[in-house]
């Protein structure tokens, strides 16, 4: 998901919508906005759809006034799936003491399943079946004496991975969990502040990069400035590492390193690791495309662009049910016939997940006349699913799982198949020596089956690790 929140700025909402606008790669299903005003109080609109066909019309802006205002878009990682229940759509919001508050959660809570029977064996009524709505319950149900405070004792009994961007009637919430799984900038606009998934979005509304929210990090904003807590036991950060090979924009900045740079240098550590002699490398758009051109400047083979990704599909993925997932990729994704026949292809994909992508873009590419084709994949076999807000399926369904990758390789039926090692990786962030197997500075359990946070929920469900 995507969270956006600003403050001390005229008709904040519409800073929101447009910095949600830019972060609709992160959740396409639905979005949000929260806002407050002290004559109207808190407002909200909450809507299934793209950010630009629901929070452009001066209709539904008009009824979201004021200077605070916080935005959510959803990816259903947990709660309902896809477009189906209109209640689990974010922000959150829930009056009790001290006027209330308003929430955005990006992340998964582990525990979730725990605290809710908790909180319902104790009263608590609630709206709908997101994990996130957990954060308010326990707020709510705080004694402390401001709503910050009881924000922090709720996100101390919530284990998992949470950024969050909340809001009082007169502050603006940030808070990153203690491992810093999920990311939170921070951002400088006129005389205000915003909070952003990813620095894009704060490129879009002309706001300055300030800094990265650190791991453990709660900051409170006001328009007079910024006051910083760390409420959490200090533990070494593990940022999700798929955040540098799909998630973000590359246009984004984490860590300090441009997510564009580092997709080009996992190409490149492709090519070192992988060589293979061919006619040209062509990207599986758009996921795929700086890996590819980083394969293609370390190989000197030619980069071209061999399928054409039709602008209009969102992100296939994304999608909650098989049968769109398959009619997806013919719908987004088409072979340069000109280009693909009688050449050796190499082509490049973040990842293969269930296989769906690359076995079709295979059938595509040798109707069309390949000679050859030869996969490179820009992350490590996903053999593991993600219990931290990225939606991958059961473990059954994830080709990584059941197969080596000399059984993939036959699967798919391709002449070669090569993932980029886990320590490639690694180096291709920024860590020279690879993996510190002993304290990994990363989240990469999707590729190791080491879970930084253990998913209690899923491990009650039976789920072995
Ligand atoms: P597959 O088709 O193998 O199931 O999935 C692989 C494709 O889906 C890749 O092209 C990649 O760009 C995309 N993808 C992989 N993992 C994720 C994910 O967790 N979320 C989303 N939205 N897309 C993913
Ligand atoms: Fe990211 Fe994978 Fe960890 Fe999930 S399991 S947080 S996708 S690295
Ligand atoms: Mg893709």
């Amino acid at each position: 998901c995507g969270i956006f929140g600003v403050v001390g700025v005229t008709d904040a909402a519409n800073f929101v919508a447009l910095g949600l606008h830019a972060l609709q790669h992160r959740g396409q299903e639905a979005g949000g906005i929260v806002s407050h005003d002290p004559d109207a109080g808190f407002q909200s609109a909450r809507r299934f759809g793209y950010v630009r066909d629901n929070f452009t019309s001066q209709k539904v802006m008009e009824t979201l006034p004021g200077e605070l205002a916080i935005g959510h878009v959803r990816y259903s990682t947990a709660g309902s799936k896809g477009q189906t229940a209109i209640r689990d759509v974010q922000p959150f919001f829930g009056e009790f003491a001290m006027g209330g508050a308003a929430i955005a959660h990006n992340g998964n809570i582990t525990n979730a399943n725990t605290l809710r029977r908790e909180l319902i064996e104790r009263g608590s009524i609630f709206q709908s079946s997101s994990d996130s709505e957990c954060i308010i319950h326990l707020m709510a149900r705080s004694m402390g004496r401001n709503i910050p405070d009881r924000m922090e004792e709720a996100l101390r009994k919530v284990e998992g991975a949470f950024s969050v961007v909340a809001m009082t009637r007169t502050k603006l919430i940030g808070v990153r969990d203690p491992l810093g799984v999920r990311p939170l900038v921070l951002g400088k606009v006129g005389d205000g502040y915003a909070l952003s998934s990813e620095t894009c979005a704060l490129d879009i509304i002309g706001a300055e990069f300030v800094r990265e929210i650190k791991p453990g990090e709660m900051v409170v904003i006001t328009p007079e400035g910024v006051k910083s807590h760390f409420p959490f036991r200090p533990q070494p950060s593990r940022f999700c590492i798929f955040e540098h090979v799909y998630f973000s924009r590359p246009d984004s900045i984490l860590g300090g390193r441009s997510v564009y740079e580092t997709r080009e240098a996992i190409g490149r550590e492709l090519a070192k690791e992988s060589p293979v002699d061919a006619d040209i490398v062509c990207p599986v758009p758009d996921s795929g495309t700086p890996a590819a051109i980083g394969y293609s400047l370390q190989s000197g083979i030619p980069y071209a662009m061999g399928i054409i990704r039709n602008q209009y599909m969102g992100r296939t993925f994304i999608e909650p049910t098989e049968q769109i997932r398959n009619m997806g990729v013919r719908l987004k994704l088409n072979v340069n016939r000109a280009l693909i026949r009688g050449k050796r292809v190499i082509l490049v994909d973040d990842s293969v997940v269930r296989g769906t992508t690359s076995r079709k873009i295979k059938e595509m590419i040798l109707d069309a006349g390949a000679k050859e084709v030869h996969f490179r994949i820009a992350s490590p076999p996903t053999a593991w699913p993600c219990f931290y807000g990225v939606d991958t399926p059961q473990r059954e369904k994830l080709l990584a799982a059941t197969m080596s990758e000399s059984e993939m390789r036959e699967h798919l039926a391709v002449d070669s198949l090569k993932f980029i090692s886990l320590d490639g990786l690694y180096r291709a962030v920024g860590e020279a020596e690879g993996r510190n197997n002993a304290c990994p500075q990363y989240c990469d359990a999707c590729f190791s089956g080491d879970y930084p946070v253990i998913p209690a929920d899923k491990v009650d469900e039976g789920f072995e690790m």
